[in-house]
């Protein structure tokens, strides 16, 4: 007879500075590990070039958002870098009660904010492994003007002051160590009762 399992999903906030490298985490967990799922968040901000609605964003207007503000429908909501994002609440419980894992790939005021109002979640900070590695990151990424890397990286030595509030901490100083670090959480947490009760038959 097999084994019944009961699995409940687990709600992982992956969060960190920008250029820490949290989007190459959250994308290479999510192609090798089919059981997550990517909570796809709202956002004032205009699309990026190859940015697509529904998929990286759900592109909505100042009005809208106001709307989804009044009718509380965020799990969590911040104004980063000057642009509005929210996670939607409903999606993320729906698929967390499917059994699927959901991760948020979010800034350090949402990921506080769901770390306060929810009871089950797996949060880690991603780290650079120095200032200076991380201005060069920004820089290297072209996506951004001088003065916007500067607030970055204001922002960030805020963010890190943060990193108590977090269950987990990994450096992502060498990508492919750094991203193993971050599966050994994974797995884990996967297996808390919690999250994980296997029945066992008799025979
Ligand atoms: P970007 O505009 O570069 O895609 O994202 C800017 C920052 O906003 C990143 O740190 C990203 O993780 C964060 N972010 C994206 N979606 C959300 C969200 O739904 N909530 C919060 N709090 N931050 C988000």
């Amino acid at each position: 007879m097999a084994i019944k399992i009961d699995r409940r999903g687990m709600l992982l906030i992956i969060s960190g500075p920008s250029g820490a490298g949290k989007g190459t985490f959250v994308a290479k967990l999510l192609e090798q590990d089919p059981s997550f799922v990517l909570s796809c968040s709202v956002t004032t901000r205009a699309p990026r070039e190859k940015e697509i609605d529904g998929v990286h964003y759900h592109f909505i207007t100042e009005e809208r958002y106001d709307q989804l503000l009044a009718e509380d429908a965020f799990l969590e909501h911040a104004t980063v870098h000057g642009n509005r994002y929210g996670t939607l609440r409903k999606p993320v419980e729906e698929l967390l009660s499917q059994g699927k894992n959901v991760v948020l790939e979010i800034d350090p005021q949402g990921a506080i904010s769901v770390m306060e109002n929810t009871d089950d979640y797996v949060s880690v900070f991603i780290l650079p492994p120095s200032y200076q590695l991380l201005r060069k990151r920004l820089t290297d990424r072209q996506t951004d003007a001088p003065d916007v890397i500067e607030r970055r990286m204001r922002n960030a030595r805020n963010e890190i002051a943060l990193l108590s509030r977090y269950q987990y901490a990994v450096v992502n100083d060498q990508l492919d160590v750094a991203f193993e670090e971050m599966m050994s959480i994974v797995r884990a947490e996967k297996q808390r009762i919690v999250r994980y009760q296997p029945e066992i038959p008799e025979e």
